[in-house]
């Protein structure tokens, strides 16, 4: 079965629920049938008022930043998956650089909020991806396998096809600085083959990969071109609507 593209706009800590309509307005606006699946993530504080709009809008699915893995309790500050699914979530990035980076997120996080969003029927969009001294040290290859392992650990085979793994070099995020076609070819090839040991071959084939990293509407198309690649997350350009809608029609330019 072909996988079905899929291209996810990572709001980061960015847009207030006024803004965060008004981006999802524009957007469903100028948004005819798309043949990828378009999903957007606000913060936290806007999910709700987008779950009531995107009622009416079903091309654009939802997906939050981040969750805890316990479905309650004294965790201040947390949001759970049970909080998400309420909510209509679709979808849930977990691991990103960022929360890795910056709030001490530890591969056995990473594999807990996995396994919760799996049992709360979220998708879990888990992020990977090596740091540039990781790549200039020949690590890149050693550093998926060791995220992939860790983060699917708790995920049997029967669960793991709805998986989106999304490939992001920690030193391409918002840098500007993207890795070659070669590389990216490379890694998503590495980590589709991985999948493939760690649990078989139809099971990986089934499992979107992403790329991340500094795409824009001028490498969107290249990237989307690239064997084993099947979308994308995008965080800065997915803040305007017409650069967000120029890469999801960039999908259009691949085939
Ligand atoms: C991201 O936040 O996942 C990301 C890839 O950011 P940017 O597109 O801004 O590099």
């Amino acid at each position: 079965m072909a996988r079905k593209p899929i291209i996810v706009g990572n709001w980061k800590m960015n847009g207030t629920v006024e803004e965060t309509l008004k981006l999802i307005t524009e957007l469903h606006h100028k948004l005819e049938s798309p043949e990828v699946d378009v999903v957007v993530a606000p913060p936290f504080t806007s999910l709700y008022s987008a779950y009531v709009m995107l009622q009416e809008m079903p091309t654009i699915k939802l997906a939050a930043q981040n969750m805890h893995w316990e479905a309650e309790g004294a965790y201040t500050g947390e949001i759970s998956g049970v909080f998400l699914k309420e909510i209509a979530c679709d979808y849930v990035i977990i691991g990103h650089s960022e929360r890795r980076q910056y709030f001490a997120e530890t591969d056995e996080a990473v594999c807990k909020k996995v396994a919760s969003a799996v049992a709360q029927e979220l998708i879990p969009i888990l992020c990977i991806g090596e740091t540039r001294d990781q790549r200039a040290s020949g690590k890149t290859e050693n550093v998926l396998e060791s995220q992939l392992k860790k983060a699917l650990s708790a995920i049997p085979m029967s669960e793991a096809k709805n998986i989106v793994v999304a490939y992001e070099p920690v030193w391409a995020i918002g840098s500007g600085e993207t890795p070659t076609e070669k590389e990216i070819e490379s890694a998503a090839y590495f980590i589709r083959n991985y999948l493939g040991r760690l649990y078989d071959a139809p099971t990986a084939n089934t499992m979107r990969i992403l790329y991340g990293g500094s795409v824009n509407s001028e490498n969107s198309g290249i990237f989307l071109r690239i064997p084993n690649i099947d979308g994308l997350l995008v965080g800065g350009a997915s803040l305007f609507p017409e650069k967000f809608l120029k890469i999801i029609e960039s999908r259009h330019s691949s085939s």
